[in-house]
């Protein structure tokens, strides 16, 4: 059942803006397409007209809030405060109790992703504990999201590797699900939050210590963990808990006991939107990258503007998708060998780029990096 959300909420939300135009320019889609109407400024407006009723839902109103990415860019820049994601999360729910989803695939791949059979299957590979190797420094649980599990267990592999031999145990809570991510995006927001319930009920109970961090790896994941406080005093303990777990590695401490070999190499950085404007942590992949001796991190060029990817977008709105994404390509003559994102659908999505453009750039998530320098291969 889709539920619609209050007006007087979208309209309290969206009368906040003050329409000064500082998100502007700094928004893929009005970047690309020139138009107010896809500009953050011009959505808030349509959103605010929206849920006051001067407007309906027609089809060029649900164009332009279908082609927002959700990347939040807006938001990290708006200077009074708007919670832009709030917002279009909230309109999208609106759109859909009205029967308007965004189009394409949206509607039925979170429902594949998050089916219990196929996460049952995938959760099968991992253990429920990994014990710390060496001195011990503590406990963490591991959030292993769906698209990871099914699609990259060689970095949750990577995490646990490298984590254990740190000196943390690693805990693997069975029964916890999607985040909920991709059905908050498309207005399914009864069923992100049964989603979110059952994750914040699987963590409380097997964590022995109320404080013990919850680790993701996908950094969108983690931007929906981070904001589950909406889910009331059990959810605010949860998000308190939840880190991105390149951030955890870059400042845990016992680095120095680890034999990590050098690698003189020029790495690209891919800074996802929900590391860089929800997250806000994309200076931490720089800080884990710098325990490898040699090694120079760089920031991809384009990193201020979404990869198109944006959960089911790169889906959804492919043309646009493909256009955010070619800024991102590297130029003629870049030595490049190498890029990491803490995203791994943006990492596919690039990848895919890459390849027919004929660059032979390996991709992977950064602590796969760290954890073949410390002698990871493929085992946890
Ligand atoms: S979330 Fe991104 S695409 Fe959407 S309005 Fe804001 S900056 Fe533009
Ligand atoms: S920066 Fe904030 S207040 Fe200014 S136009 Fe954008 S959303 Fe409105």
């Amino acid at each position: 059942m889709t539920v619609k959300p209050e007006s007087q909420a979208l309209a309290a939300q969206a009368s906040r803006c003050v329409a000064c135009g500082l998100c502007v320019p700094h928004c893929p889609t009005y970047r690309k397409l020139e138009s107010e109407a896809d500009s953050p400024r011009g959505r808030v407006m349509l959103i605010r007209a929206l849920a006051e009723g001067r407007l309906a839902a027609e089809p060029t109103l649900v164009t332009h809030l279908d082609r927002c990415l959700v990347c939040r860019a807006c938001e990290a820049v708006c200077p009074a405060g708007v919670k832009y994601g709030e917002l279009i999360d909230g309109a999208r729910a609106w759109l859909a109790a009205e029967g308007k989803k965004p189009r394409g695939l949206a509607g039925w791949l979170p429902a594949v992703l998050s089916a219990p059979p196929l996460l049952a299957a995938a959760a099968m590979r991992l253990r429920g504990f990994y014990p710390a190797r060496g001195e011990r420094q503590g406990t963490v649980s591991l959030f292993l999201g769906c698209v990871t599990r099914l699609a990259d267990g060689s970095t949750l592999r990577a995490a646990i590797f490298v984590l254990t031999h740190l000196g943390f145990d690693v805990r693997v809570p069975r029964g916890q699900g999607c985040c909920g991510a991709m059905h908050q995006h498309a207005g399914e927001q009864e069923q992100a939050a049964q989603l979110a319930r059952k994750n914040i009920e699987v963590f409380a109970k097997t964590s022995l210590d109320a404080t013990e961090p919850i680790l993701f790896c996908a950094t969108g994941c983690g931007a929906t963990l981070v904001e589950y406080a909406r889910y009331g005093t059990e959810g605010e303990a949860f998000a308190h808990r939840a880190q991105d777990v390149v951030s955890f590695l870059a400042r845990a401490p016992g680095w120095e006991r680890l034999p990590i070999a050098p690698l003189a190499q020029t790495v690209a950085v891919h800074e996802p939107c929900s590391g860089r404007n929800v997250l806000r942590n994309a200076a931490d992949v720089y800080g884990l990258l710098g325990r490898i001796p040699g090694l120079q991190a760089v920031p991809l060029a384009g990193n201020e503007q979404c990869c198109g990817a944006a959960g089911l977008y790169f889906l959804r709105q492919p043309a646009l998708a493909r256009r955010l994404r070619a800024d991102k390509m590297p130029r003629a003559g870049d030595a490049l060998r190498m890029l990491v994102s803490t995203n791994q659908g943006c990492a596919h999505w690039l990848k895919q780029g890459l390849s027919e453009a004929g660059h032979r750039l390996e991709v992977e998530h950064p602590v796969q990096l760290v954890a073949r320098q410390l002698g990871f291969t493929g085992r946890c």
